[in-house]
This record gives structure tokens, sequence and C-alpha cells, in this order.
């Protein structure tokens, strides 16, 4: 069971976004890279390095579906006819367009974000999304933590990886050890988790930050001998990113901590705090990852939360 990585342009800062060809029967791609003309024709090109085109695919599955990693699933599984789509199925929020929910409008709103901001957020949003054709229900399968991606020689576990986004998945060839784990594990950058409603409860925030510690521990506990990210190189010592991930979260924690003042501060003034330099798109990552940080510092007694006027309000605690 061959992995095949291709490297596909995207349009976004991120650079460009790794795929992955099972070149096994079924002929499976793990991810799709966006909706342009230069991706499509990067991924024609690698096909064809491997004998096969689009019309060969057969089996279309999904580490999350952000734009860069998912904008090409329709056209493909269009092109491939009988091609199957799977995707986790908390990534629901992410196939709709993401900002126009009612509930993340509202997320933002209580992270004190204004409504300013919150208006420029939703325009780039616009701009992000025609890199994807939307996918609704019954064009996918779901996929379930412990499920078996079969092939004619192998397997891939799907390992339900949730952090990055609620519904982020990684696959496991347990034969050696190998992770394609999606934007759950990136060797350069540590991955923002994504301000998103919780699937289970949608009046409620999802908490990304610990479900992300949660994830990033599983993927440990397969001691992997090499890991393939959504963007970048593989990462072959994941026990020393693993460490390295650890330590910029603490530190992460700690700054988040240390910059509310006295009387108190919303998400967006914290994200504004910690990164003044965020704008256009990393304004939006920027508030994502203070809420993650937030919430986390709360759910481990090191914050207070009050709700007033529409918005949380975090205080650190009396005796700190
Ligand atoms: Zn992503
Ligand atoms: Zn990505």
């Amino acid at each position: 069971m061959k992995i095949v990585p291709i490297s596909l342009p995207t349009p976004f800062y991120i650079g460009a976004v790794n795929v992955y060809l099972i070149k096994e029967d079924p002929v499976t791609l793990i991810d799709t890279g966006p909706k342009t003309r230069d991706a499509i024709d990067a991924l024609r090109a690698g096909l064809r390095t491997n004998g096969l085109t689009t019309g060969d695919i057969r089996r279309i599955v999904l580490t999350h579906a952000h734009e860069d990693h998912c904008g090409l699933a329709r056209s493909l599984r269009d092109e491939a006819q009988d091609a199957e789509v799977f995707v986790h199925g908390w990534e629901t929020g992410h196939r709709a367009a993401r900002l126009e929910h009612e509930e993340n409008l509202r997320l933002l709103q209580r992270a004190g974000v204004p409504d300013d901001e919150i208006q420029s957020m939703r325009r780039l949003y616009e701009e992000v999304r025609q890199y994807a054709d939307s996918l609704d229900e019954d064009h996918c399968r779901e996929l379930v933590d412990g499920d078996e991606l079969e092939f004619d020689t192998g397997a891939l576990r799907v390992v339900h990886t949730p952090g990055h986004t609620p519904g982020s998945c990684s696959f496991v060839r347990e034969a050696d050890r190998t992770v394609i784990a999606g934007d759950c594990v990136l060797k350069r950058i540590t991955p923002n988790p994504v301000i998103a409603v919780d699937p289970i409860d949608p009046s409620r925030r999802f908490r990304s930050l610990a479900e992300y510690l949660v994830s990033l521990a599983r993927v440990r506990s397969f001691a992997p001998t090499l890991v393939y990210g959504g963007h970048g190189d593989p990462v072959h010592d994941f026990e020393e990113l693993f460490n390295r991930y650890l330590k910029l979260i603490r530190e992460r924690q700690a700054s988040v901590i240390a910059s509310i003042p006295k009387g108190g501060a919303t998400a967006w003034e914290v994200s504004r705090a910690v990164f003044p330099n965020a704008d256009d798109v990393h304004s939006f990552l920027a508030v994502s990852e203070a809420v993650a940080h937030l919430d986390y510092a709360h759910s481990e007694g090191k914050l207070a939360l009050e709700i007033g006027d529409g918005r949380e309000v975090y205080r650190r605690m009396p005796t700190d």
C-alpha cells in the first residue's frame, strides 16, 4: 500500500497543501486541494506521474473540511463518477458556509469582536468560500473513529483527532505506524484551533484546545515513525514535535493569562494584546486562538468568566 504525497499550490497565506494518493485498489485520495486552476493542474500532473488520472479515483477522504483541503472534492467526485467522499460527521459546520451560521456569529459577538470586525471577517470568508464547492449530507459518507479504510493490501485506521476543527481525522497505517494527520500535526507551525460551534450542543463553543491536547496524546499513543501533515515536510521525530507543541502551548497559555488587565478582558481584547499585528484573516485566527486558550484556562480553574451585555469577560482569579 503506497502512500504518495502530492503538493498543491493554494492562494492562501499558509502556502502549498499536501494531499495523499494511496496507490492501491481502491485508488484513494486523502484531501483534494482548493478549487483553483493551479491546484487541479498540479493534481493532474501528480496523478499522471503515477500512471493515473482523476477518473481512476474511487475514494476521496477528507482530513477536515477547510477549503484548502476539501475544495476540489465535489468536482473530483463528479469527474471520477463512482468515487465516494468520506468526511467526519462533526465537520458539518464547516461544510456549509461557516460564518453565515447564526451560531458562529453569536460566538464572535460573545467573544467581544466589534461589529465592524465581524463584518470584515464575513467579507473575507466570502472570498475564501469560492475555493470550495459545498458538500451536502447526501454527497458524503461518514468517517467513524476506529473504522478501517480497506485496501487490497493493508488498511488505514480512522482516528478522530478533533482540535483544529471538531471533525478532524487522522489515518494510521498500523503495520509501520505511519500517520496521515492533516492539520493536526504540522512540522513548522502549531496548528490553530479554529473557533467553532460544539457539534453536540450548538449553543456552546467547541472546547478546541482541550480536545486538541487529547488528540495529540492519541497520535502519540501510536508511537508514530512518520507523520504526514497537511502542510510542509513529514515529521520523523513526533516525540520532539509533541514536546515542542506542549511547551509552546504552555507559553501561550501564560501570555494569554498575563495579558488580562485587572478589570478583565474579552477574548477579542486578549487577542489584540497578544497578537497586536494580526490583521485580515489573522485577526479571526487570533481571536480563535485567544478563545481556545481562555476556555482552557477557565476549565482548569485559572480564570473566572462572567457574561455581561452578551459578551464574555474573563478575569484572573483573586488569588492570582
Ligand atoms: Zn485546516
Ligand atoms: Zn490546512
